[in-house]
């Protein structure tokens, strides 16, 4: 599936973006179920919650056994995200999984830079990484992840964010760490608004101050907090197939986004966890087209909004704006929407 414009995804998590092939082969190496693709699938098939979600997330992280399994997946995700039609990514890496998992977290990260450069050099899209702090596991995990980016002070790592089960550690727990982060020049993300309410999602942006939010779907059933969002240009990184596989939203049909476009607030689209969720960019993008019936203008901002969103430089980011703004999309793509 090819999208219409050029996409960036900035939600992406490492583990959950690995192709099923790779998965299959490190589940060899590992002696780990998942070496047979059907075991993964019916895993897969009975996410139903956040719980169950974290669940299959952790049964996956124990297949790398080495930094060179990082590598090598980073590799394999570079290009399979370039053959979904993507044409960059920033994706969550947490260096405390390889830590718990008794290995390197610095010798794992710089493993998956490589990987990643690797790809690209033979033609795969370029891929940044954003460090990810797991909130159950608290304050002091998330300050060895920003340790871990000091000791291998990588270029490709653009940003820090916050992940794992919103309804664990406080949000004001982590202000701390999002400071620190800002002041070794990273970017940040926060997931929040996701399993969490508003109250999480106010928290969020009022404690740790980000300059996106992954999910932040909550805030569609608050006008005033749409309106903040809107007014200060909050991007919110939503993944609709995401949202209805764990149960946050019922069907894509009855997904809150076309009221947040309502309200102008900033939105991207990111798959979140592609292998978990069976999905890619492109098909997130499909969906809003088929299934909530998103026209071209609509489309057309949501491509726009990944760039502006995307922790790049100006120049990168006003070369894509204009290169989606010289396009015109295939005739007979252009369908009448409420939402356009
Ligand atoms: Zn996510």
């Amino acid at each position: 599936m090819t999208p219409a414009y050029r996409l960036a995804d900035c939600h992406l998590h490492f583990e959950g973006s690995l192709p099923v092939e790779t998965l299959e082969v490190l589940g060899r190496r590992a002696g780990h179920r998942f070496a047979d693709r059907t075991a993964f699938e019916d895993a897969r098939s009975a996410v139903r919650d956040a719980k169950t979600f974290l669940s299959l997330y952790a049964d996956v992280c124990p297949l790398f056994e080495s930094p060179a399994d990082y590598g090598e997946a980073a590799s394999a995700i570079a290009r399979s995200l370039a053959s979904d039609g993507l044409t960059y990514a920033e994706i969550y890496v947490s260096p405390e999984i390889a830590a718990r998992l008794g290995l390197d977290a610095s010798a794992c990260l710089r493993e998956i830079d490589r990987g990643f450069r690797e790809a690209e050099a033979e033609g795969a899209i370029h891929c940044n990484i954003l460090l990810d702090a797991v909130r159950q596991w608290g304050p002091e995990s998330a300050e060895r992840v920003l340790d871990v980016h000091e000791k291998t002070g990588l270029a490709s790592v653009v940003g820090f964010g916050l992940g794992g089960d919103e309804t664990s550690v406080p949000t004001a727990a982590f202000a701390g760490v999002y400071a620190r982060a800002r002041a070794l020049g990273l970017r940040t993300s926060v997931h929040a608004g996701e399993w969490g309410g508003t109250e999480s999602l106010t928290e969020a942006l009022d404690l740790l101050r980000p300059d996106r939010v992954d999910h932040g779907i909550a805030a569609a059933s608050d006008p005033e907090l749409m309106e903040r969002l809107a007014d200060e240009a909050t991007t919110l990184w939503i993944s609709p197939t995401s949202n209805v596989a764990t149960g946050v939203v019922g069907s894509i049909e009855e997904h809150p986004l076309p009221r947040l476009l309502d309200a102008g607030v900033r939105v991207a689209i990111g798959a979140d966890d592609p292998l978990f969720f069976a999905t890619t960019t492109a098909r997130e993008h499909q969906l809003l087209r088929d299934q909530l019936g998103f026209g071209e203008r609509t489309m057309r901002q949501l491509a726009e909004n990944s760039w502006r969103a995307a922790f790049l430089s100006s120049s990168e980011r006003d070369r894509r704006l204009a290169e989606i703004a010289g396009h015109h999309p295939p005739r007979g793509r252009t369908q009448p929407s409420v939402s356009s």
